[in-house]
């Protein structure tokens, strides 16, 4: 049994407490904190309400290791969720190594001064981890996360060579609203504002944004225009598959959200240089734009629909060439019922507290730091079935 640590009351902290409470066996003690205590009150309440768990709350600015440092301390942590923004990661990565926690994050580090940092920041620590005897795991939400999951599942079950794989993540669900996304606004506009980057026979190749759109048929869910993206799990992919002749990630968008992305785009709001706005008051335009977009957490009022994300690996087996696609399907109503979130939280909550128990229960353990391709995928794989994410595998012509 583990005493865990959740830190971050947004949607995902939401999911990660509920799951966290569904497993009661696993975590003696749940605590969650945040920079805002009424947000983790709220989920409290709910969580009592509807499972009858009692969890523990806390203000914690997380920006700052001693703070961390003195919560972990007071409650006798075992493992870190870090669900709170990529600014806090490196802050609890350092308490974790100072007082032994394990730590799990889903988003991979950032600074305020540097927001294209890579994994090699949180890579760096393996060592501190490796002297502190205790572990990191990096990424594990769905993507970054189970898509690595997927990946590694591919390579070790179903292929005995894994030359190709593609990553589709749409969103088939529909909130009502004209524009708005569906986790921080300000990481998830930059994130689509980035230049395209993809991995073919062994280099990084880069497109404009938007430059590449294909036309995809999602199982289950039907046809849409994907568009390919950077996304932060190709980075950790081809380490761990350096023999991968490519990789890409393809994100889907409907035609009302392109036409207010462009439209904001091309006046500029996607800028984060801040501009003076009143005397001595800055403020960056896409900041501004957080504000002003509706709060994610509002989102699930009209939640319907469905998200379906997975990948399509192919290769050879026996000597033949194979394709499989291996997917997940989460009803935006059936993960509202369940935890209050929709799925864009839930499948990034789920997979967190699947890494926390693998981690909790040393199915997945070793010392440093780590991502989910170094440990084997059917232990994850199971437990997604039994905590409300099931992966299909079907092979495709
Ligand atoms: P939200 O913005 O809804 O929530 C973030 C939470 O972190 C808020 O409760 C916020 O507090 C808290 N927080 C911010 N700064 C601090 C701080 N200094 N100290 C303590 N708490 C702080 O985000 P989400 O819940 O949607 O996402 C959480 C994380 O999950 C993000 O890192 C995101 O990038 C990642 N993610 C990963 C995905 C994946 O598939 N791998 C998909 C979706 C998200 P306050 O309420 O006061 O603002």
């Amino acid at each position: 049994m583990a005493n865990l640590l959740i830190i971050g009351a947004g949607g995902v902290g939401r999911v990660s407490a509920f799951k966290a409470a569904k497993n009661k066996d696993t975590f003696k003690n749940i605590i969650l904190a945040s920079r805002t205590k009424s947000k983790c009150d709220d989920i409290a309440k709910d969580i009592k309400e509807k499972l009858g768990i009692e969890i523990k709350t806390y203000a914690l600015d997380a920006n700052k290791e001693e703070n961390v440092i003195d919560l972990i301390k007071k409650e006798n942590i075992d493992i870190v969720c870090n669900v709170a923004l990529p600014y806090q990661n490196l802050p609890i990565m350092h308490a974790c190594i100072k007082t032994g926690a394990a730590y799990l994050d889903t988003a991979l580090a950032e600074t305020e001064d540097n927001p294209d940092t890579y994994y090699d920041l949180q890579w760096a620590l393996d060592e501190d981890f490796k002297k502190a005897h205790t572990m990191a795991l990096l990424g594990c939400g769905f993507d970054p996360g189970v898509t690595s999951v997927m990946v590694k599942y591919a390579a070790d079950y179903l292929l005995d060579e894994l030359e190709e794989i593609e990553i589709y993540d749409c969103n088939f669900g529909d909130h009502g609203r004209h524009f708005a996304t569906n986790f921080d606004p300000e990481i998830n506009l930059r994130e689509l504002n980035l230049p395209g980057k993809y991995w073919e026979n062994g280099e990084w190749k880069t497109t404009k944004p938007f430059e590449i759109q294909v036309k995809h048929k999602y199982p289950e869910c039907g046809e849409a225009t994907s568009i390919l993206i950077w996304h932060e799990e190709l980075e950790s992919i081809v380490k761990f598959f350096p023999n991968l002749k490519s990789a890409k990630f393809y994100m889907c968008f409907s035609d009302k959200y392109l036409y207010h992305f462009n439209a904001l785009k091309n006046v500029g709001m996607f800028s984060i240089e801040p501009i003076e706005i009143c005397e001595g008051c800055k403020i960056s335009p896409l900041q501004f734009l957080a504000k002003v977009l509706p709060d994610p957490q509002d989102l699930v009022k009209n939640y319907k629909g469905q998200t379906n994300i997975g990948v399509i690996a192919k290769g050879k087996k026996d000597g033949k060439n194979k394709t499989f696609y291996i997917y997940n399907i989460c009803d935006h109503e059936k993960a509202i019922e369940e935890t209050g979130a929709h799925c864009v939280s839930y499948t990034t909550g789920v997979p967190a507290i699947i890494g926390c128990k693998l981690m909790a229960k040393k199915i997945w353990w070793s010392e440093g730091v780590h991502n989910v391709e170094e440990f084997d995928a059917k232990p994850f794989f199971e437990e997604m079935e039994k905590q409300g994410l099931p992966i299909k595998v079907i092979e495709v012509e």
